[in-house]
């Protein structure tokens, strides 16, 4: 999952973005509206944690700029006041889910999960292929029933083969959405990922090499 946090509070914003990591998603921060407009303008998020109050571009305005732009990027709103009248203008203005000031980790965990499954209506919530189980929330793999420990990043590479069902997905793709905008592109990242998960897979072997395209998943 692909997350945006656009947050002036620079403390805040890396401490949540750490947390965010851990928990296996790629994470970009901006820390004032209108670089955080430009990046979501640039990518396509899952979810984008924004707060209201911001220098440059008010959280108000991106929100309603993002609206506007109908993409599939869901937004969690982060505010100070948590009055009902506040929650309400949120809303309105395009945002799909509202967080008040100081909020538990978990909780802010919890809403961009949630938001993250309608960002991508048609993700099952388990991804199997053949003998292989993923599953996105426990974020735990198996093959032939038993446990396979992946690095954040082989797990996310396998949970976008499994989605695509078949089809090829490129490296540029992988890169996309798996890695965050630190990723150098030129670097051979996503081969080393790729090898070191399918060793990890075991035969007989599934992840195919499609020259020039990229790697399809074949049960
Ligand atoms: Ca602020």
């Amino acid at each position: 999952m692909r997350v945006l946090i656009v947050e002036d509070e620079h403390q805040l914003a890396d401490a949540v973005a750490r947390g965010l990591r851990r928990e296996g998603m790629a994470v970009d921060v901006a820390y004032d509206g209108l670089a955080g407009h430009e990046k979501a303008t640039i990518t396509q998020y899952d979810v984008i944690v924004l707060d209201r109050d911001l220098p440059g571009m008010s959280g108000d305005e991106m929100c309603r700029q993002l609206a506007a732009e109908e993409t599939l990027t869901r937004v969690i709103m982060l505010t100070a006041s948590s009055g009902v009248a506040d929650r309400v203008a949120g809303l309105s203005l395009g945002a799909d889910d509202y967080l008040a000031k100081p909020f538990a980790f978990a909780e802010l965990v919890a809403r961009i999960r949630a938001l993250g499954r309608r960002a991508t209506p048609a993700a099952p919530p388990l991804l199997t292929a053949g003998n292989v189980a993923l599953d996105p929330a426990r974020r735990v793999v198996e093959r032939a029933g038993r446990p396979v420990q992946l690095t954040r990043k082989e797990f996310g590479v396998l949970e976008v083969l499994l989605g695509a069902d078949g089809a090829v997905v490129s490296s540029e793709e992988l890169l996309e959405r798996v890695w965050d905008e630190n990723a150098d592109p030129f670097t051979t990242t996503v081969r080393v990922t790729m090898m070191t998960l399918r060793k990890k897979l075991g035969d007989p072997p599934l992840i195919h090499t499609v020259v020039g395209a990229g790697y399809r998943l074949v049960a």
